[in-house]
């Protein structure tokens, strides 16, 4: 276990120079506090967990400290927004403070985000509202938790300094972990920036650090593509399968390692709804629910077309042409297990859009039917499950097709079967009104909310004892919150 100055950095990008980030200090927020940390994101720094407590750990990620071996930098970087080329994005309010490597030999990043101005904040004041630090922090972590890869957050920290969004509202940081910051579009920038040597320096530095593997193949570029498009498929198969809404999948919010990246209005779905948006600025619903798996492929097309240098437009297409079997095998396979089924038959995904469509039609709460079903044999779950239909006689002719279903795998001990299903079907997810009551709490100085939600979230597949209520569907109000880009 280490203190925070024991920290060893080995800042890489940096060592790229200036034409890929620029040197600038972070900027202070006022009177800096421990809103929330995360131990298990500290661990993978190899942080003692009680360093989080220590004014010393407010002041570095508050910008007021910063280790001598540290290089702040803000990289540069364009990408598509809402289908359209934007030239000029980077980092407009996020430092990569250095890369950690912890004792196993993993680099970390550590980027901190609302830190300032930079020579790439546009019209922004570079700074980040501690409503949107504590929901990038819990949702960061409350995706680790349920096995879909993503950022991880190490802390918020909170201030008294005044920024304006709609209204008055006060500055946090929040630090960010990542094993690579380096986005869709950073290659964009370069390619449409027309710098090929860069682009290339990029490029091999991206496949030496985050691909190696990919090295010993016969074309590098390709396999590295390759396994973006592999690694897209299988995150948003996750995203579909857990309910999870990004809400602004642009080209600069897409990671190259194929982690869930830069949140904003995401929300996890209550009620299933294929169509749901959950940004509230998305008039056209480009970025809606089921929207993401078709733009998952766009963004893979628009990196495509920044690759074009290095790979033949004809194996770009071929690889592109990947994504999409790959998504529907990767889904098909984690609905099964959320169904409780363990063998293949070919009407599943049948069983499964039949199901979807009924609880689109009923408004069913998404995550709490699978975790019901797995609660009983089928059975009494379907017939309990019933109630909660509109088409009762439609619910029951899918009940009766799952527990034929089910029949055909074997008998299996009731005991065994809730536990496996318990095991994908979390019971404690990231509700919009969770998250709101904890902001609300902590917005007037009670962080208490907010640090139990996290404890809460960090063990979704497990019934804790008390928390009974963190479980249930949400209260009418909190069923529709718009939240906005704002943040
Ligand atoms: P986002 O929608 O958060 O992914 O941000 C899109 C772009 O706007 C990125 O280049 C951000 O760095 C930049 N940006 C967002 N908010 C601010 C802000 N308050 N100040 C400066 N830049 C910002
Ligand atoms: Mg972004």
């Amino acid at each position: 276990m280490k203190a925070l100055d024991e920290l060893t950095f080995d800042n890489r990008f940096a060592r790229l120079g200036d034409a890929f980030s620029t040197h600038v200090l972070p900027e202070p927020i006022a009177a800096p506090r421990l809103v929330v940390a995360s131990p298990a994101a500290m661990a993978l720094l190899d942080l003692d967990p009680a360093e989080a407590e220590t004014p010393v750990f407010a002041e570095l990620f508050g910008g007021h400290k910063l280790w001598a071996e540290a290089e702040p930098r803000a990289m540069v970087y364009s990408g598509h927004q809402f289908g359209s080329y934007n030239p000029q994005l980077g980092d407009g309010r996020g430092l990569l403070l250095g890369e950690v490597y912890n004792q196993a030999g993993e680099h970390w990043d550590l980027h901190l985000k609302g830190a300032g101005q930079t020579p790439y904040s546009r019209m922004g004041d570079g700074r980040a509202v501690l409503r949107s630090s504590i929901r990038e922090f819990l949702a960061s972590e409350a995706l680790h938790a349920l096995n879909i890869p993503t950022t991880r957050a190490l802390c918020v920290i909170g201030s008294d300094t005044p920024v304006w969004r709609e209204k008055q509202e006060r500055a946090a940081m929040v630090l960010r972990l990542a094993p690579s910051h380096v986005r869709f579009g950073h290659f964009e920038f370069f390619y449409y920036t027309k710098r090929p040597e860069q682009q290339k320096e990029l490029g091999d530095h991206v496949l030496a650090m985050h691909f190696p593997h990919c090295l010993e193949q016969p074309e590098p570029y390709l396999a590295m593509f390759r396994e973006i498009v592999e690694r897209n498929a299988e995150l948003i198969a996750k995203w579909q399968a857990y309910g999870f809404c990004h809400g602004v999948m642009n080209t600069d919010n897409m990671s190259i390692l194929g982690i869930t990246f830069d949140f904003g209005p995401f929300a996890f779905l209550d009620d299933f709804d294929a169509h749901f948006i959950c940004n509230h600025s998305d008039d056209q619903g480009r970025y809606s629910f089921s929207n993401q798996v078709p733009i998952g492929q766009w963004n893979l097309s628009a990196l495509a077309q920044a690759l074009t240098p290095f790979i033949s437009v004809e194996a770009l297409r071929e690889t592109l042409g990947l994504y999409l079997p790959l998504f529907q095998a990767h889904y098909l396979d984690l609905m099964r297990r959320r169904l409780g089924l363990t063998t293949a038959e070919d009407d599943d995904q049948k069983l499964l859009e039949h199901l979807l469509q009924l609880m689109q039609n009923s408004g069913v709460d998404y995550s709490l039917f699978f975790r019901r079903l797995g609660d009983e044999s089928p059975e009494l779950a379907v017939a309990r499950l019933r109630d909660d239909f509109v088409d009762i006689k439609g619910f029951d002719a899918w009940g009766a097709l799952y527990i034929a279903r089910v029949a055909r795998e074997g008998v299996v001990e009731q005991e065994q079967r809730r536990k496996r299903m318990h095991a994908v079907n979390p019971l404690y997810i990231l509700r919009n009104y969770l998250a709101q009551k904890a902001i609300d709490a902590a917005e007037s100085g009670d962080y208490a909310e907010v640090r139990h939600l996290h404890a809460v979230l960090s063990n979704p597949f497990e019934e804790q004892p008390g928390m009974e209520s963190y479980a249930e569907r949400p209260p009418e109000w909190g069923k529709h919150l718009e939240i906005s880009c704002s943040s």
